[in-house]
């Protein structure tokens, strides 16, 4: 099997496939560089269990409680307990569901506008309320993949150097020939296109086109403040997000509307951040920001379904698939999904 792209998701799946391999499965992982430029470099981290759409919260909360009970995946991914406050709009659709589900979820509190008010929250709308998360945080994607893919290959998996530059059948239903520019070409049953946001183009030059992918830009700004900084969150209500970064700093954003971009040529909006930063002064008055750092923008692949899952590619004719779909927030699913896709392709 070659899992195809070493950002999070191709390193955890190439992991999981290399604990839990069976004598006679090979695994390999094609990595496009030492110094990826992907979502997984860029990504703001946040992890917690709650999520609005229940199957993408099943696999955030396996992830975190993996992440919770083991301290080797806690150092290898810079994990900090910083705690999360998801601010719902119970006037929307679903969100009335999600704060039921979050009230029966263990080490979850759900807070009124009295207490988002006592923690420095203002101006929001009276049917909102927040999913607190004491034991929810950030980590570092990037080093946790970097830890996943030492940890892969101690385990004797192959791994192939520079990016992948051709798929093609050895002969009508055989094996997959993987040719990477800096290897050789290796021969495979199973593909598996771990590409995050290059996976739109990549299938389309092959001509296995799935309406169902596309991409989009995620930006971010650190902003250097003065007052009080709060736990990370995400406000629903208004769009803004943020987490503190290092001392006096804090990562805010607000979505994109940067549908299928090419995530080799982005540029950031400062539009964007000027909306980020006149929210966090609105909605969190004691926080003061000041001045810009540095904006950040990236790109993900998004999918139908929100969230990382195994997907035959049906036009390849078979035992080629994506596990590509990150939708702006797999950091928080990778562990539980990819342990998932390679439960399902070993079972074959
Ligand atoms: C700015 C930003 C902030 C985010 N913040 C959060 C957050 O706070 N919490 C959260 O849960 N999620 C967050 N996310 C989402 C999360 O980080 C991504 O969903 C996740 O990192 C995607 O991982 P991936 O492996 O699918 O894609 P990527 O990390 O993009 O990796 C894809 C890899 O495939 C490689 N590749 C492409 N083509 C080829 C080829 N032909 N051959 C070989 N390799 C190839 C690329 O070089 C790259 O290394 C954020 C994303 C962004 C962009």
């Amino acid at each position: 099997m070659c899992v195809v792209g070493a950002g999070l998701a191709g390193a955890a799946l190439a992991w999981r496939l290399a604990g839990a391999r069976s004598a006679d499965v090979e695994i390999c992982l094609a990595v496009d560089s030492p110094d990826p430029r992907d979502a997984s470099r860029a990504s703001g981290g946040l992890v917690r269990a709650f999520e609005i759409d229940p199957w993408h919260r099943g696999n955030a909360e396996r992830s975190l409680a993996e992440l919770l009970s083991d301290p080797l995946l806690r150092k290898w991914a810079g994990y900090r307990r910083a705690g999360s406050t998801y601010i719902l709009d119970t006037g929307r659709p679903g969100h009335r569901a999600a704060l039921a589900a979050a009230r029966a979820m263990s080490g979850v509190r759900v807070a009124g506008a009295a207490d988002l008010a006592a923690d420095g929250w203002r101006g929001l709308p009276e049917h909102a309320f927040a999913v607190c998360e004491p034991d929810a945080g950030y980590l570092s994607p990037h080093d946790l993949r970097t830890a996943l893919i030492t940890d892969f290959a101690a385990r004797r998996g192959a791994t192939l150097l520079g990016p992948v530059a051709g798929l093609e059948r050895t002969r009508s239903g055989g094996p997959w020939r993987v040719r990477t520019v800096g290897d050789g070409p290796r021969e495979c049953d199973v593909v598996v296109l771990a590409t995050g946001a290059w996976t739109p183009a990549l299938l389309r030059r092959h001509g296995w086109e799935t309406a169902e992918l596309t991409t989009k830009a995620i930006q971010y700004t650190q902003v250097r403040v003065a007052g009080r900084r709060p736990t990370p969150f995400v406000d629903e209500t208004s769009g803004l997000y943020g987490r503190p970064d290092e001392d006096g700093v804090m990562l805010l954003g607000v979505p994109t509307e940067s549908w299928g971009v090419d995530p080799d040529r982005l540029h950031a909006e400062p539009g964007l951040t000027d909306r980020a930063v006149r929210l966090a002064a609105e909605r969190l008055p004691e926080l003061l920001p000041g001045d810009r750092l540095r904006t950040v923008v990236a790109a993900d692949c998004y999918g139908e379904r929100a969230g990382l899952a195994l997907e035959p590619v049906a036009a390849a004719g078979g035992g080629m698939f994506t596990f590509s779909a990150g939708s702006g927030g797999s950091a928080k699913t990778a562990l539980a999904a990819s342990a998932q896709a390679a439960h399902d392709l070993l079972r074959g």
